[in-house]
């Protein structure tokens, strides 16, 4: 019997109202009274929370000038002004919008990016989100704040644990003195709480693409991963989820398929090309091959959270992320990834302006491929700046695997 066609998410409308109310409330900030804090993706946004800071996420900002495609047009602005073109078009993209007052968001009546009381970063991902910030910080003479995390971490002992933790409970007096409040413990732990929940109900959606054939794709999967990014510890994204995941749910069981006569499966490890997900979500589903899962996506599940203790359930849960482990780690992972969605093949993305999150270069690929016994591909591009990203070699490439999988 044929795969039932495949419909749209119907819950994706919520999903839109659920954003768009978090940018209303962003806007209507400052005449509100509620003060702004900067946050990066993978960073405390907790204790922002609970602190009753509105809390913005400038790489979401970034992804969004990426897959409006007008990110390639800012880059110029911010390399103008001395920002290196090989550094991430993440911030090259977002400081270029800052530059040239050109921004997204303008079409959904906003001015523009919250101006930051406060900007806080952790270096779990990168140290471009501490050069990011502070170039805020000195524009707008407000201050940043930071958790520097090690990075390629093989065991994560108690010390790192300790370490990031004191890190994160030293941030408390000088945010408390932002936000002009007091951090009251029962809170944090109720913020804690919500981001627990929902960081377990994204890992189970997630999960819904272990079954064959998958009722989601990767490329659905960088859509809806919008409210665990910047709404995690708000009930907002927990009642989303909870939506989503009936969803999800009752596709599986009904067979539908996200891409119908799904004949691969494939794991897409490294960053999005925001500007092409259209165009590659299409190719894949031409060749009947579903990108079922991804480390990118992933990386907003954070088992650890505690609301028993929330600083060093942050800390754990902060520092156990993809990212910042060792290679020995990365490759354990993406095993047991591969194991559970029962993929046939690895793609690679290497990303020119992320080297942290491009894996394909000290052999990981070769290393994988002898250890599973599944090919890989590696795509050159990039997250933001597509005149970095070949597509006729990269759909020529796709094509090419898609054919070898079919022979393997
Ligand atoms: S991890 Fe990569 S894409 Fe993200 S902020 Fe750092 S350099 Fe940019």
């Amino acid at each position: 019997m044929a795969a039932p066609e495949r419909k749209e998410l119907e819950s994706t409308q919520k999903m839109k109202a659920v954003m768009g109310k978090y940018f209303k409330e962003l806007a209507a900030g400052p005449q509100a009274g509620t003060k702004t804090a900067w946050c990066t993706s993978v960073g405390p946004a907790e204790l922002l929370r609970a602190l009753g800071f509105n809390v913005y996420f400038p790489e979401n900002h970034g992804a969004m000038l990426g897959a409006t495609r007008t990110a390639t047009d800012l880059i110029p602005a911010a390399n103008a002004r001395g920002f290196s073109p090989d550094i991430c078009s993440y911030l090259t993209s977002d400081i270029g919008s800052y530059l040239m007052n050109q921004t997204p968001l303008q079409k959904m009546g906003m001015t523009g990016p919250p101006k930051a009381d406060v900007l806080v970063f952790n270096t779990n991902q990168c140290r471009d989100v501490k050069d990011w910030f502070q170039f805020y910080a000195r524009e707008w003479g407000v201050p940043c704040l930071g958790i520097h995390t090690p990075r390629a971490i093989g065991d994560l002992g108690d010390s790192i644990i300790a370490d990031v933790a004191k890190q994160t409970e030293a941030l408390v007096a000088p945010l408390e003195a932002v936000a002009g409040a007091k951090l009251d413990p029962a809170r944090l732990s109720e913020v804690v709480a919500l981001s627990k929940q929902c960081t377990d109900l994204w890992k189970a959606v997630l999960e819904t693409a272990a079954s064959m054939p998958s009722p989601i794709t990767f490329f659905d999967g960088t859509i809806q991963m919008g409210p665990a990014v910047v709404l995690r510890g708000t009930q907002d994204a927990v009642d989303y989820y909870r939506v989503l995941l009936a969803e999800l749910r009752q596709r599986a069981a009904d067979g539908v398929a996200a891409v119908p006569g799904e004949r691969f499966r494939i794991y897409w490890e490294g960053m999005p090309i925001w500007g092409k997900l259209r165009s590659l979500s299409e190719q894949f589903a031409a060749l009947k091959t579903c990108v079922v899962a991804s480390t990118y996506c992933n990386s907003w599940i954070f088992d650890a959270l505690d609301p028993a203790d929330p600083f060093a359930s942050m800390a754990r849960a902060y520092s156990s992320i993809f990212i910042c482990r060792s290679d020995d780690v990365k490759e354990k992972y993406i095993g047991a990834m591969a194991a559970k969605f029962k993929v046939n093949g690895i793609l690679y993305h290497d990303a020119k302006t992320c080297p942290n999150n491009s894996n394909s270069r000290y052999m990981m690929p070769q290393r994988l491929q002898a250890k599973l016994g599944i090919p890989y591909l590696i795509i050159h591009g990039d997250l933001n700046d597509l005149r970095l990203y070949s597509e006729e070699q990269a759909r020529t490439n796709i094509e090419a695997f898609a054919e070898q999988l079919a022979g393997a």
